[in-house]
Formats: structure tokens, C-alpha cells, sequence
């Protein structure tokens, strides 16, 4: 038997493997981020048949160790077709039980989403004669930060922007951004030509290319955590950020989406700007449009669970969605999917899964195109006008 995880997205550390089956394994911390550790993925060869008893010893000093409370491994032979094997947790070993059906088989904290699928992804873009790929600039370790835009753009139109994977071992994200792209680049989607009549659409697939090749949870290669980088990005530490808030002053936003994975919370959920300084009236207005059309339209969707509201005032704004909204006064949205699952529609075989995690990026076109009419401008305020939105309207 043997254990293989250096390739692309790949991370666990062996401590002994037995003939019987019984394999003590470590996670390991992210590239230079000691207190980050989670992630895991790895190949196991020559077990074929075998009852095979996978303890990662460390667990319980993982990042968020309750995250793996109530928690199911991936699994798949082929790289493809994802799966859940039974999964135990104690408090300090993640246990996984499996026999093998084929020689290799690989285990995974969620289904990756590797480099070359994201490059296959951009050039599935470039193909299509209405959208682009741009390089907005590099990761630390020179990887192109790259940016899709579906449309034409004009600077009468509205400015969509989702970004998904600062915390590159959240593959659901960009699973999401393969969602959302399957519709915006298929030509015979019905919505497509009034939609990009009106918007642009500025994608990040992935925001933190090194961290996914490197099999991080959360950092870059610099032991960034990006999501906390927005206020004061540089050059040196996360110049990912740095390059696509550029890009971002140069364009606007009116929209804004950072696509996630929550280890704990088994449900897909948004966390909006409510404790940004200028938050009010018309960003309620505009966060409750786009969260209550998500609601029509996908039913793993739901709005009773989440993170706690932030305190007026005690928005972080060193995080992309805080930051973005305040800097634009725009809606901004962080996007949230489970690790584990839809606790309101578990399902016993796959857990949530990338299938689950395209539709919802599926889904979120048609929340984005339900908002487009009020993102500028005062006008949806009838009926419950607020005295300042009158006095802008008129003004
Ligand atoms: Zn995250």
C-alpha cells in the first residue's frame, strides 16, 4: 500500500502504514500559515478489496476541529465522481472506514477543483465571442490572477462582480463559478442577450491559484489569509487582492459575490454588509431583493441559519464583502455553502457536492438578473421611501 499526495491540490502527511489495513495519517498546516490546517487529499494505491481503517491522528488540533463533528470524507476512483465514505470523529482522530473497489482510490475534505480544470475553464471563455479572459496579475508565486468578462463592455452598463476561492481549499467555490459560467457562456440561454444588454460580468474563478496547488485551507503562499487583505493589500503578501481591487477601482461594482465554503454550518447561506459604516435603507432593500429570489429559485438555498449579524458599525471591512460594499455602496454578498451538507435535504451518497454547488451558481444568475433594476438608482423605493432616497431621486 501506499499513500501519494504531491500533485496538484494534494496534502497529508503519513505517519504508518499497517498491512492490516490501518493507516495513521496527519494533516498538515498551510504554506507558511501554521494555524491554518484542515484541507486534506490523497491518493491510497494497492488496497483493492481491502477493509481499510484511515485515522487521521491530528484532527482534533485541525483548524476547526467541530467542523469534522457530524462530518463525511470524499471519495473517488476515477477523479470525477465524488462520493461519501463513512467517517468518524472522537474528538482528536478523524476515522475513515472504507474498502476500495479499484487499486487507487482518493479521499478528499471536499471534491477539488484542480488547476487544470480551472485552465480548461477559462478556455471554455475565450471561446465564446462575448466573453474574455484578462490577467489582472500574479499570485506570489506567479500564477495568473485571471479575470473572465462576459459582455461588451461600456461604462453605461452595471458591473457584476463574483469572486470565488480566496480560501482555496473552499473548491465548492469555484464549482459555483463553473455553475455560473455554464449559463453565461451558453449561447442559447434564454436570458443571456437582455442580460448582457444591461450588465457585465467581471469573474474571478480563483483567487488564490497557489494555495489550491499547494493543498491550502486558507492561505496563499505567502501564509495570507486573503479574506482579511482587503483594506491594506500589498505587493509582496497578497498581491492577489491587490491586483483585482485595481481593477475593481478602475470599473466599479455594483453588484458583488465572494463565493465560500463554511466547515461548520450545514447550509448554503449569505452574510451581507450590515455593520459597514454607510450601510442603510437601500442596501437592506437591495440585500433582501437578491436573498429572497434566491429563496424562489434554489431550494438548497435558506435564510434561517448563518453567521450572527454584525453589531452597526462592527462590519470587519478588511474582508472582501465588507470592503467592496463600503467602498461601492453596492450590494455585496459573501456566498456560503456547506462542507458536509444540507442539513434541510441531506443527501445519504454524495453529501453536498459539486453538482449541488453548480446549481446554486446556476441559481444565482437569476437572482442577480431579479436585482439588476434597482442596483442604481433610487426608483424601487416606492411605497417605503426613506426621506433621504426621496431627496437623492429628485435631486
Ligand atoms: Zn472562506
Amino acid at each position: 500500500m501506499e499513500i501519494v499526495s504531491n500533485f496538484d491540490g494534494g496534502a497529508i502527511e503519513v505517519i504508518e502504514l499497517r498491512e492490516n489495513g490501518e493507516l495513521d495519517l496527519a494533516l498538515r498546516h498551510d504554506t507558511n500559515a501554521p494555524d491554518f490546517r484542515q484541507w486534506f487529499c490523497f491518493q491510497l494505491l494497492g488496497a483493492r478489496g481491502k477493509a481499510c481503517k484511515l485515522s487521521i491522528v491530528n484532527a482534533g488540533q485541525a483548524t476547526y476541529p467541530d467542523a469534522f463533528e457530524d462530518y463525511r470524507a470524499c471519495a473517488s476512483y476515477d477523479g470525477r465522481r465524488w462520493f461519501r465514505v463513512p467517517t468518524s470523529f472522537d474528538g482528536e482522530r478523524l476515522v475513515i472506514e472504507h474498502t476500495p473497489r479499484t487499486m487507487t482510490v482518493t479521499y478528499a475534505y471536499f471534491a477539488p477543483f484542480s488547476f487544470e480544470r480551472h485552465q480548461k475553464l477559462l478556455k471554455r471563455a475565450r471561446r465564446a465571442p462575448w466573453a474574455m479572459v484578462r490577467e489582472l496579475g500574479r499570485s506570489v508565486e506567479d500564477r495568473p490572477i485571471s479575470l473572465v468578462v462576459v459582455g461588451e463592455e461600456s461604462e453605461d452598463k452595471l458591473s457584476i462582480w463574483v469572486i470565488a476561492r480566496q480560501h482555496p481549499g473552499e473548491t465548492m467555490a469555484e464549482w459555483f463559478m463553473e455553475g455560473l459560467l455554464d449559463r453565461l457562456l451558453d449561447e442559447d440561454e434564454p436570458l443571456l442577450q437582455s442580460l448582457l444588454g444591461r450588465a457585465v460580468f467581471y469573474l474571478v474563478p480563483s483567487m488564490n491559484p497557489d494555495g489550491g496547488v499547494h493543498g491550502n485551507l486558507r492561505a496563499n503562499a505567502a501564509g495570507m489569509n486573503l479574506n482579511r487583505a482587503w483594506l491594506e493589500p500589498t505587493a509582496e503578501t497578497s498581491p492577489e487582492v491587490l491586483c483585482v481591487r485595481e481593477e475593481m477601482e478602475r470599473i466599479g461594482v455594483d453588484l458583488f459575490l465572494d463565493v465560500h465554503g463554511d466547515e461548520r454550518n450545514p447550509y448554503c447561506f449569505l452574510a451581507g454588509c450590515e455593520g459597514n459604516p454607510s450601510y442603510g435603507e437601500r442596501l437592506r432593500f437591495l440585500e433582501n431583493l437578491f436573498e429572497q429570489s434566491l429563496l424562489e429559485h434554489n431550494s438548497d438555498f435558506q435564510d434561517e441559519y448563518g453567521y450572527d449579524r454584525d453589531e452597526p458599525g462592527g462590519g470587519d471591512l478588511r474582508t472582501a464583502g465588507n470592503w467592496v460594499g463600503e467602498r461601492f455602496d453596492c450590494l455585496a454578498y459573501t456566498v456560503e455553502m456547506p462542507f458536509k451538507d444540507n442539513a434541510n435535504a441531506p443527501d445519504e451518497e454524495n453529501g453536498w457536492s459539486p453538482e449541488r454547488s453548480m446549481h446554486l451558481g446556476h441559481s444565482a444568475l437569476d437572482a442577480i438578473v431579479d436585482s439588476l433594476d434597482a442596483l442604481r438608482g433610487d426608483a424601487v423605493f416606492d411605497g417605503e421611501q426613506t426621506q433621504e432616497s426621496q431627496v437623492s431621486e429628485d435631486g
